[in-house]
């Protein structure tokens, strides 16, 4: 029996993942599945679904024991992650960017504030994301304009974010703002803020979007939003832009994981529909041109699965990662849209068709290519590191 184990402090035997992965597994299966279209269509937030989750335990997935979190392993936590979005890649948005959150607390907030936050977070009773991008600035995120301006034991906030995750349905956000607008450089002006609803912080829309449907990406306004110090992440001033993109390693696995289910998923729908769908009198898996596609297809989906299990595994043996996560992330995102792309093509008309599943698939796999960080910038930064670790 060998164990998944992390010298980051996470562990989980093997058995204990096997089961609890499998346990997912049955979940996606009985309760998205059947679902998924539906809240897909009509855009709906799938209130139930949110519910067994946090019956799971999925909210606290990554969050440390000790403040009532599960404490997976990267690894584990992708193998869930590429379970449910083999069959809807947008429901876990819902708990991802909420640990991104968690994550960037239990990182760098003060042991007052873990003590005080994380126990929240891990049971769901508060639910939030990342609130980072804005309107002028998403992959220059020094640019953004939010300020906070210490004023007593307070700091008074006013700006606009855009695109955020859970936006509506979260009741807390971590809010990267300008405490030094004119800092320079840019970053050593900018702070984190654990930020929950109140006066002051409204929902400004709920943006509509190709894919990614039923959860809410909105956009968020703060106008005099005031909030006491103890708010301030870390509680210091000038560690924002570090403690936002701190986790992006992880996030980028993240992100893989979800292109690798999205991967497996259009494979599956291809797979099936190929063994089913009869043209010149046979399955049309037996004509050389669907076999050339479902070979690539699964070639891609299996390099797309190695690569993610590969940089979760330097991730939580401690080993410098970035180069790896990032290079998972753009190839298992590329690898989503190419394979929900040939599966559509695969079903031919259907495939075009409300009716069937895959055109979400589609849709679903290009948000892949833009969030942690554009596959544009993946590329410049893979590049820089590749070069940085083989000087001449
Ligand atoms: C559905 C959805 C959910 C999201 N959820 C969140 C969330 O929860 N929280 C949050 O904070 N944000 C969120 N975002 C925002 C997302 O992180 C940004 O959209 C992303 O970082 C890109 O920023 P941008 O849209 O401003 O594009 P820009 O930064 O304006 O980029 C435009 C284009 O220029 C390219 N580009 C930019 N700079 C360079 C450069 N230096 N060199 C080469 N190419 C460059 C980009 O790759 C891109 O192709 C979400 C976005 C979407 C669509």
């Amino acid at each position: 029996m060998s164990d998944t184990t992390a010298a980051r402090g996470t562990h989980i035997d093997s058995d204990d993942e096997r089961a609890l992965v499998e346990a997912i597994e049955r979940w996606v299966e009985k309760e998205v599945a059947p679902v998924a279209m539906k809240f897909d269509h009509d855009d709906v937030w799938p209130a139930e679904l949110v519910e067994q989750m946090t019956e799971m335990g999925l909210f606290g997935a990554t969050i440390s024991p000790e403040y009532g979190g599960l404490g997976l392993p990267a690894r584990t936590y992708a193998e869930i992650v590429m379970r449910i979005s083999s069959y809807w890649m947008a429901i876990t948005g819902i708990f991802n960017s909420h640990l991104m959150m968690a994550a960037a607390m239990e990182r760098f907030g003060t042991e007052a504030q873990k003590s005080h936050w994380l126990p929240r977070f891990a049971s769901g009773e508060i639910r939030g994301g990342l609130a980072l991008t804005e309107p002028n600035a998403g992959t220059d995120l020094q640019a953004i304009r939010t300020t906070a301006v210490r004023d007593g034991d307070d700091y008074v906030i006013n700006g606009t974010k855009t695109w955020i995750t859970n936006g509506i349905q979260g009741s807390a956000v971590a809010l990267l703002v300008k405490t030094d607008p004119n800092a320079d450089p840019r970053y050593k002006g900018m702070s984190l803020f654990i930020a929950p609803k109140g006066e002051g912080f409204t929902v400004g829309k709920k943006l509509k979007k190709l894919g990614y449907n039923a959860i809410d990406s909105a956009e968020l306004v703060f106008e005099d939003y005031r909030l006491s110090a103890d708010h301030l992440i870390g509680g210091e001033e000038g560690k924002g832009f570090f403690q936002a993109t701190g986790g992006l390693e992880l996030g980028r696995i993240n992100v893989a994981a979800r292109g690798v289910g999205l991967c497996d998923g259009s494979l599956r729908l291809a797979t099936e529909y190929a063994q089913t769908r009869h043209t010149m009198g046979k399955p049309i898996c037996e004509h050389q041109a669907i076999q050339l596609k479902l070979g690539e297809m699964a070639t891609r989906a299996r390099a797309a699965r190695l690569m993610t299990l590969d940089a979760a595994d330097a991730y939580d043996s401690g080993q410098r990662c970035d180069m790896e996560a990032g290079m998972a992330k753009y190839f298992a995102s590329e690898a989503a849209v190419r394979n929900s792309e040939e599966s559509m093509r695969i079903h031919g008309g259907y495939g075009y068709s409300k009716e069937y599943e895959i055109e979400r698939y589609y849709r679903d796999s290009l948000l892949m290519c833009i969030g942690e960080g554009t596959n544009e910038m993946q590329r410049m930064i893979i590049a820089k590191q590749w070069v940085k670790r083989h000087p001449v």
